[in-house]
């Protein structure tokens, strides 16, 4: 069984059909990059998964659950199905150890006494530990976007999602949370991220999917899809970012 499997799935907003019959695989330890043009339902898809998003038909089921907005444990579900988005979302009046512990201390999962332990434990994982009392502010955007990452291990999940998460970034910044998200790769996490670094997508992930028009175009392995895109669609893709 697959860690994630998404069957057929169908997701429109009013009349925009966005989702057009999906179906996905995702294995335990993979690292998948979901690729494809501004529009072509890649967030939506990410949204589906954590269910931030009311899929219309198909179905999604993570470690073999079925994914519902109103399952009755959506909150436990979210804590093994972690999120990052482009904007950092930390919370500015919060130093970041309060950042990273806020959730875990309030669903009970770490105590008030070794909530610092658990921040300075993951902030070591993104090489943050100096910034356990910085706001904020007090830090660059790759910081503030590795804090992100740091707060969503914080809840151990099982999965990772990440939309875009270094294209808000100024160029010089990127490789430092690219970094971070290979070494949780290395770790063995499972991974989806929708991201526009080619070179990562390439070195990093284990399977490559493409979308377009809401459907999954091509699959595959990173060296076999770019070296030999199926469908016209995946070609001028790839021209168009290199
Ligand atoms: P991508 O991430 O590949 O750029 P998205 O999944 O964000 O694509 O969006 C796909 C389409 O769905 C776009 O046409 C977008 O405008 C539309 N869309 C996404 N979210 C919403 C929403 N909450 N309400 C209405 N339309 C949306
Ligand atoms: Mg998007």
């Amino acid at each position: 069984m697959a860690l994630v499997e998404i069957r057929d799935v169908r997701k429109s907003f009013g009349t925009n059909e966005v989702l057009k019959g999906v179906s996905l695989d995702i294995d335990e330890g993979e690292i998948v990059t979901i690729i494809g043009r501004s529009g072509s339902g890649k967030s939506t898809l990410l949204r589906c998964i954590n269910a931030l998003e009311r899929v219309d038909a198909g179905e999604i089921r993570v470690e073999g659950k079925t994914v519902r907005t109103d399952m009755r444990d959506l909150r436990q579900f979210r804590q093994r199905v972690g999120i990052v988005f482009q904007a950092f979302n930390l919370f500015p009046h919060l130093t970041v150890e309060k950042n990273i512990t806020l959730a875990p201390v309030l669903t009970g999962k770490a105590s008030k006494s070794k909530a610092r332990q658990l921040a300075l434990d993951v902030l070591e994982r993104v090489g943050l530990a100096e910034k356990v009392d910085a706001y904020p502010e007090q830090l660059s955007g790759g910081q503030q976007q590795r804090v992100a990452i740091a707060r969503c291990l914080a809840m151990a999940p099982h999965l990772m999602l990440f939309d875009e998460v270094t294209s808000a970034l100024d160029p010089e910044l990127v490789g430092e949370v690219l970094k971070v998200m290979e070494d949780m790769a290395k770790q063995g996490m499972t991974m989806v991220l929708v991201t526009h670094e080619m070179g990562f997508a390439r070195n990093v992930a284990s399977k490559i999917v493409f979308m377009h028009q809401g459907k999954v175009w091509e699959q595959g392995k990173p060296a076999e899809l770019f070296a030999n895109p199926q469908t016209p669609e995946l070609k001028s893709f790839i021209s168009s970012i290199k």
